[in-house]
């Protein structure tokens, strides 16, 4: 390991695989010059591997791609090509689904984007305000799998964005049922991503796989961890997934049924109250305010509120009472920083917080 140092603490060497995709690239932005990680390895597929990192990706983007990594050569990936101990998995599913394991069974912490792992009992599905004390299952999941290192799961985009308001409603009054409909942006669909000619001026009503994840890892999110596998929380949720012509930024309009009777003003109170998870708190990539509560009523909008705490920040505006649930509202928050790299970064300093990736 690096034996750089940063405000006395060692900095942990850490690796992105995928690096050449549109989340890859959101992992570099994040980790070149991060204070507690140095970046060390950039792997993606045998398409890239073996070339230089400027030769291999397209780099998206109005910022140029950073010098520390331009002449980085891709790795294939291999377990045995990466030597840091903290990996982040930026690969789509069918590359995960092997690879990954792969990687926690040679003692790597994976800290995985991907879908593949994330409804798994023993793997913690984790947003660092929300249910940090998740993460108590990775012991289980080391045992069950016989693995040295583990697999930490990011939601997907959409349900991230929208479990962070639902937190504090779900902590103060219970959810019993939620309708959430999303219109999600075009860099949730990656790089080359949706073909311009079908989004431009449209709405495409179907996200392939979209709503299943929706409808499950809300409840995830918000269940409850014993010292083996997290129970997810007991309420049904329906979701509606549409494409828009956005560049970043999913919104998601929802309905919530409430155990407690709340009026609308009482939600809002809790949004605007909600701190989120002490432990989470100080942390390099921790916005200052998780979820913030929109200025005016025609809020959020992702062109003018998207990059609300460096992308870290989720804004709910109209809340307000709903004639058949008890109250709906509006969130809006950036798929590819909190809805997975910066979500995944954040998770990664947690995790060193805790002391659950030691000094190697
Ligand atoms: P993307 O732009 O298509 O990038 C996919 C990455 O996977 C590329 O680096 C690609 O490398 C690599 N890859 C593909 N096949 C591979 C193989 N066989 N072996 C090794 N590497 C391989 O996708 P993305 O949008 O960044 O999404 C990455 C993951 O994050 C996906 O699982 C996605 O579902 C998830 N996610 C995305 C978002 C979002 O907002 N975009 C949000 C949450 C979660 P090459 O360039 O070499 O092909």
């Amino acid at each position: 390991m690096s034996a750089s140092q940063s405000g006395g603490r060692r900095k942990r060497t850490v690796a992105v695989l995928g690096a050449t995709g549109a989340v890859g690239q959101s992992f570099i932005r994040l980790l070149v010059n991060h204070p507690w990680f140095e970046l060390t390895e950039l792997a993606a597929s045998e398409r890239s591997a073996g070339k230089r990192y400027a030769d291999a990706a397209k780099w998206i983007g109005a910022d140029p791609m950073p010098d520390q990594v331009a002449n980085m050569m891709v790795e294939p990936c291999d377990p045995a090509r990466v030597s840091a101990d903290i990996v982040f998995s930026a690969l789509d599913a069918a590359a995960a689904q092997d690879a990954e394991p792969a990687f926690a069974r040679a003692g790597k912490m994976v800290l995985t984007n991907a879908k593949n792992y994330r409804m798994d009992p023993d793997v913690p599905l984790v947003i660092a305000e929300v249910n940090p004390d998740h993460l108590g299952v990775l012991g289980a999941q080391r045992k069950n799998r016989k693995w040295t290192g583990g697999i930490v799961a990011n939601g997907n985009c959409a349900a991230i964005v929208a479990a962070l308001p639902l937190a504090p409603i779900h902590q103060r009054f219970g959810i019993t049922k939620l309708i959430a409909t999303t219109m999600q942006a075009v860099s949730g669909a990656g790089y080359p991503g949706v073909p311009s000619l079908d989004i431009l001026g449209n709405v495409i009503p179907y996200i392939k796989d979209e709503e299943p994840k929706i409808e499950s890892e809300i409840q995830k999110f918000l269940g409850r961890a014993d010292s083996s596998v997290v129970h997810s929380a007991d309420f049904p949720v329906s979701a509606h997934a549409n494409r828009v012509a956005v560049e970043h930024g999913h919104t998601v309009c929802m309905s919530i049924g409430l155990a407690t009777r709340a009026r609308a003003d009482d939600v809002q109170q809790a949004i605007g109250e909600w701190r989120g998870a002490e432990s989470a708190r100080q942390l390099p990539s921790a916005p200052e305010r998780a979820v913030v509560l929109a200025t005016e009523p025609d809020q959020p909008q992702p062109r003018r509120q998207v990059n609300t705490g460096h992308g870290m920040t989720v804004v709910v505006g109209r809340v307000r009472p709903d004639p058949i649930f008890d109250v709906k509202l509006v969130a809006m928050g950036h798929n590819v920083i909190r809805g997975a790299a910066g979500a995944s970064v954040l998770n990664a300093e947690l995790m060193v917080h805790c002391g659950l990736i030691g000094d190697s």
